[in-house]
């Protein structure tokens, strides 16, 4: 897969860093979580459904459950059923097989 320069629109290899053609700074998009919309097992509070989405978005864990917590209190129960919501239409994070590795992905 090749990259291209969004200036110029040269083909670069995937290792550049920069443009042969014009020098702009090829930026690498660093990955996206990539994690699938679960509600892990592992810290989740109530059920993982803010887990589950700042990890799916890569979002700051935290934000989310206490804009989840704000939201309960001023969205007019909103958040509330949405966070039910989740809770029943997220599914669960499968459980790892025994001897699965790497542990804990
Ligand atoms: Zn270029």
């Amino acid at each position: 897969m090749a990259v291209f320069c969004y200036r110029c629109g040269t083909a670069l290899p995937v290792s550049a860093r920069f443009c042969s053609n014009c020098g702009t700074v090829v930026s690498v998009t660093p990955p996206i979580a990539g994690r699938p919309l679960v509600r892990p097992h592992v810290g989740r509070q109530i059920a993982g459904v803010c887990l589950g989405l700042a990890q799916a978005n890569a979002w700051d864990v935290a934000l989310v459950r206490v804009l989840t917590v704000v939201g309960f209190f001023f969205s007019g129960g909103l958040v509330a059923v949405a966070y039910l919501a989740g809770w029943i239409g997220i599914p669960e994070e499968p459980y790892p097989m025994p001897g699965a590795y790497p542990p804990n992905v």
